[in-house]
């Protein structure tokens, strides 16, 4: 497992017939490839899902023949779409090599026209949480940055927002971004562009697991999202038994990564616990967890995640009365802490339950 979460980086997504994607071009890759017309025109209409005509962006003849040539056009389709009672809605969009990936499109609420789109990396994932759906799957593949990319606009295009200021993206999806990097930072460059959608890095989240290496790498990009942790355990034995990325980087690696963090102004860290009965909700749990949170050098918030349970995990969410002692606790010791409420729990598309349909039947 420790060889797995090292050199997962060798699982590399297709380059189709060797073409780059349109939509993982900035455009001065358009102006190196010699592409006909203005670059920037043809980067803002491949970048703006709501303008395109027929499902294609807004190009003359000439420049649709040479993308036609030169590039891999295909966007992931939607082949399923699963909405929940709370609003929230599980997409399943089909890969051009037949791999499926999950992503769930949340509105804020119907008032409010900000919309999260929870985003996928990979098909399944090598790092193994045994608390976790996808987890279970094994990793098949790094997405393209093109896949990324073209996700985001397949979700834009049939569910909007249409604004692309009321868009907040978190790479909380099926993977674990870092362990996928190259493509994931290509995408957030597409994302960040002032002449595409132009998404500030603060409405940019990237969860991890606490995959070390990836975090430091992380550090030195830009532009850089924002962070998420999924931290769960407060030792590192206890750990190490749900999450094995632990027993390559510990709990004290992890903390001196996140410190190192170059933290931008207003930005905080995302530290998100996701509690299992029985396992990592007890008192002991909780004064753990407020030391480990109190010496971090950082502003950050807490977050804590009830368990979503699912058939690949013999997990359970604790009892009400527990998550309320347990936030009792963390509050007595001077915890600042939200209790998240996940969504679409009804059409298994909250945390640690997505995972491609064909692997929850198998
Ligand atoms: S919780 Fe995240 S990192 Fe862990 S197995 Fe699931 S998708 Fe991968």
């Amino acid at each position: 497992m420790a060889e797995d979460l090292l050199h997962s980086w060798d699982h590399p997504a297709p380059e189709r017939a060797g073409r780059p994607s349109l939509f993982a071009l900035l455009p001065e890759d358009f102006v190196a490839m010699g592409a006909p017309g203005r670059a920037e025109h043809i980067f803002i209409q491949s970048q703006h899902p709501w303008v395109w005509v027929e499902g294609r962006p807004r190009v003359s003849r000439e420049i649709r023949e040479w993308m036609a040539e030169n590039l891999d056009t295909a966007l992931p389709q939607i082949v399923e779409r699963h909405a929940s009672e709370d609003g929230s809605t599980k997409l399943v969009l089909a890969l051009a090599d037949g791999e499926r990936i999950e992503a769930v499109h949340m509105p804020r609420d119907v008032r409010n026209p900000r919309v999260t789109l929870c985003i996928s990396s990979q098909v399944g994932c090598a790092m193994g949480c045994t608390f976790c759906a996808t987890g279970a799957m094994g990793i098949r593949r790094n997405l393209t940055a093109g896949e990324i990319v073209g996700q985001v606009l397949a979700l834009l295009r049939e569910l909007g927002p249409e604004k692309p200021h009321q868009i907040t993206l978190v790479f909380m999806g099926m993977g674990e971004p870092l362990h996928n990097l190259e493509h994931v930072h290509r995408a957030i460059q597409v994302f960040n562009h002032q002449q595409g959608l132009n998404i500030s890095t603060k409405r940019i989240t990237v969860s991890t697991s606490g995959l070390v290496s990836g975090i430091e790498k992380l550090a030195l990009l830009e532009p850089r999202p924002w962070l998420a942790i999924s931290l769960n355990a407060t030792t590192d034995a206890a750990r190490g038994a749900v999450m094995p990325v632990n027993r390559v980087w510990n709990l004290a690696r992890l903390r001196q990564a996140l410190d190192r963090w170059p933290l931008g102004p207003k930005e905080k860290l995302t530290i998100e616990y996701v509690l299992m009965a029985g396992v990592n909700d007890t008192p002991e749990d909780a004064q753990r967890l407020a030391d480990w949170m109190g010496e971090l050098r950082h502003s950050h918030n807490l977050n804590l995640i009830r368990m979503n349970e699912h058939a690949a995990s013999s997990f359970r969410e604790p009892v009400e009365d527990r998550l309320r002692a347990f936030v009792a606790c963390l509050k007595a010791l001077g915890c600042f802490v939200t209790v998240r409420k996940s969504r679409g729990r009804d059409v298994q598309a909250a945390c640690g339950q997505l995972i491609r349909e064909e692997s929850r039947q198998g």
